[in-house]
């Protein structure tokens, strides 16, 4: 706003005082107004352009011609997809006890270096730690990061260190991790047991113990699938309504008969409220398992990377990479974005997120849909064509602008003015320190 129209409503409004506070007020209502984008936002079923208000760290307005005089900061974002910040169910962001990463020589990564970049503000690591080293994780981690980090707690003590941790079962304590969930219920939000080769059902039962003790899901990498243990069994009759199955479309999950089409033990699975997550990773995404289940109707519950070291530089990259697969396989960009967020937060029964009600959290993703010849690869080494890809515009995390590739809510250099290091000219809109909001309590 110039001082010639601040001057100028000033005047106008002198007639009456009241309405003089009221306009002048109205006119920097809003820190930050992302203007024209296509806004989807699946909880509140929008799906259509209309303006995205931010005012202290939280969604003031969601609506058509929201005017600029409004704002502080305005950001045309026309030809752009608005939506609730990203939500990644199964990442591993924690490098574990003695800081060297996860089984099979892969590392966790900061969540910042990878999730703000492509629109996802909240994170949820899958058992990379465990009761003994929670602490260490919430120290290192989750207390320094501006992603937002929730956390599946491994069902084994000391989390992801290694393979014959990993088999060890004296170290599962359903009552001990539960304990530790209960203590940290802001943050932990589930159970996960992973990476089992053995025989029996010790691991699942344990984990589904410690969940039923804290009032939580339980997040199950399947491990081996070995004969006596079968996987129809795990969905049919071990998981509970809302325990999620991760690495949906792995190879060795039985999915499809010898004549092509989806088993239908499958579709009971999830009538029984068992939950499918994608967990893409290094090795559990295959298209001849994605693909036909997607064309017959079983798409995942919730589109998540499984992001380490290893899957980051491999067929999965990023969590707009693996949406982007599941639109070329044609899943609608409102669907896509549907299990991206909104129905995430809800697994995780973490309803304050995943949306763009007024007064949420104001995470949000502006998205750029790209259409041209590209090319995606599965974990089996194959690749899928495509002519859709999604792309990392700008990230707004509890209010505040945390990523923008193309310097859209920056001025250009040479109409900035003179150097001000503290100076409003260099202000993109944000507001807080850069930490997530602490999630309002209840749902
Ligand atoms: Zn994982």
């Amino acid at each position: 706003m110039s001082f010639m129209t601040y001057y100028y409503n000033a005047a106008m409004c002198l007639p009456t005082l009241l309405l003089c506070v009221n306009t002048l007020f109205a006119q920097t209502s809003y820190d930050l107004l992302l203007k024209g984008a296509h806004v989807i936002d699946p909880k509140n079923k929008i799906s259509a352009v209309a303006d995205v208000a931010v005012r202290d760290g939280l969604i003031a307005a969601v609506a058509p011609n929201i005017p600029t005089a409004q704002a502080r900061k305005v950001v045309n974002v026309a030809g752009l997809y608005v939506t609730p910040g990203l939500i990644d169910l199964h990442a591993h962001v924690f490098a574990g006890s003695d800081g060297v990463g996860l089984a099979g020589g892969h590392s966790s990564i900061f969540p910042d270096d990878f999730a703000l970049r492509v629109g996802v503000t909240t994170v949820v690591d899958a058992g990379s730690s465990g009761r003994h080293n929670f602490a260490k994780f919430k120290k290192t981690v989750i207390d320094r990061a501006r992603t937002r980090v929730l956390a599946f707690l491994n069902i084994g003590g000391g989390g992801m260190p290694g393979d014959d941790h990993e088999q060890n079962v004296n170290d599962m304590d359903a009552k001990a991790a539960a304990d530790v969930a209960i203590a940290n219920r802001d943050t932990i939000v589930g159970i996960k047991v992973a990476h089992y080769r053995g025989p029996d059902w010790t691991p699942v039962e344990r984990g589904v113990e410690a969940g039923t003790l804290a009032n939580i899901p339980v997040m199950i990498d399947f491990g081996d699938f070995r004969p006596e243990r079968p996987f129809q069994e795990l969905v049919l009759k071990k998981l509970r309504p809302g325990d999620i199955y991760t690495h949906a479309f792995y190879a060795p999950v039985p999915m499809l008969d010898e004549k092509g089409r989806l088993l239908p033990y499958l579709f009971e699975a999830r009538k029984r409220g068992v939950l499918f997550d994608v967990g893409h990773g290094g090795a559990a995404f295959e298209f001849r398992q994605a693909v036909p289940a997607v064309k017959q109707g079983f798409p995942p519950d919730s589109i998540s990377t499984d992001v380490h070291s290893g899957s980051i530089n491999a067929g999965m990259k990023d969590q707009l990479n693996v949406m982007s697969k599941f639109l070329n396989m044609g899943m609608p960009l409102d669907d896509v974005i549907y299990r991206s967020t909104w129905n995430p937060a809800r697994i995780i029964h973490r309803e304050q997120i995943g949306h763009l009600s007024v007064g949420a959290i104001a995470d949000i993703a502006v998205l750029r849909l790209e259409k041209g010849q590209f090319a995606f690869v599965d974990s089996w080494g194959a690749r899928m064509d495509g002519a859709l890809r999604l792309v990392g515009e700008l990230t707004v995390a509890s209010g505040r602008v945390v990523y923008d590739l193309n310097g859209i809510t920056r001025e250009r250099w040479d109409r900035l003015g003179k150097y001000q290091p503290q100076g409003e000219s260099f202000w993109d809109g944000s507001r807080g320190s850069g930490r997530p909001r602490p999630l309002p309590r209840g749902k």
